[in-house]
């Protein structure tokens, strides 16, 4: 396929202070995919999730989103794009948290609308409808007015994955969406990400629910030690890993 990758991360580094977390991660997302992020705890899933929408700012390398480069090297020089060309590009690839981190003091409606609003400069009653919306599409029509603490953790999730949505994203980051799940609630997450997918939007999904993603990926990436080790169809990963850190990661987790 010639078409560019919606998402593309090359050569990415990511340090705090003297801990080098990520250490040259090169990563392709096209268009309408399904990529599952698998690895050890402490490999650095998450820290490669929340560069790639800078909510941790890269040490150095390249990422390329929708045709906008967002940081690259020049040189020797680390580059970054301007603060709004990197809120723009965040509110487009919206990330859905393990622990939801939805705005306790407010209803879920005002979760809901607080981005277009405030990121998008969306009207208010045009928000609102949109909103209104989409938690109707997951299942929370009747919970509007109601406040996080009101919700179960699956519901919770759900105004997450409804507040992603009304950013009008091209793209879904996933950072563990059913880890603090209790058990009977995880189905119904795994379901509405499903929908997402069958829809035809592109996800990346750090997930330790394997089933899920042999379903459900078009690609599984194993990150490990800061790095990308295997990558590939999720029936090559799950059955016929080559690397011996993979085979040992998925016999730890069957
Ligand atoms: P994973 O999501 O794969 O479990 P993380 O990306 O959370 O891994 O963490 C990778 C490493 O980076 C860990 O050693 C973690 O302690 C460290 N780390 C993550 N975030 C920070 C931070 N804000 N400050 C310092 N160290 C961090
Ligand atoms: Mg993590």
């Amino acid at each position: 396929m010639s078409e560019a990758p919606l998402l593309s991360v090359r050569g990415l580094h990511k340090s705090f202070g003297a801990l080098h977390v990520l250490k040259g991660v090169d990563l392709a997302v096209r268009s309408g995919e399904v990529a599952f992020l698998i690895g050890p705890s402490g490999g650095g899933k998450s820290t490669l999730i929340r560069c790639i929408n800078f909510l941790e700012t890269p040490s150095s390398g390249e990422i390329t989103f929708d045709g906008r480069p967002l940081c690259h090297e020049d040189g020797r020089i680390f580059h970054l794009a301007p603060e709004r060309v990197l809120r723009a590009a965040r509110s487009e690839m919206p990330m859905v948290f393990q622990h939801f981190n939805l705005f306790s003091h407010r209803t879920v409606l005002e979760n809901v609308i607080e981005g277009p609003i405030m990121v998008k400069r969306r009207p208010r009653a045009e928000a609102i409808a949109d909103a209104e919306r989409l938690l109707r599409e997951v299942g929370l029509h009747d919970k509007s007015d109601f406040y996080p603490d009101q919700l179960s953790g699956g519901q919770k999730q759900r105004v997450a994955i409804a507040r992603a949505l009304a950013m009008r994203p091209k793209l879904i980051l996933f950072d563990e969406p059913t880890s603090a799940l209790d058990p009977e609630l995880v189905a119904g997450i795994l379901d509405t990400i499903r929908a997402l997918a069958d829809r035809g939007m592109t996800l990346v999904v750090v997930s330790h629910e394997m089933a899920f993603a042999r379903k459900l990926a078009d690609v599984v990436h194993f990150i490990a030690d800061g790095t990308i080790m295997e990558s590939g169809p999720p029936d090559r990963i799950f059955d016929n890993p080559q690397n011996p850190r993979l085979s040992g990661f998925i016999r730890s987790i069957l």
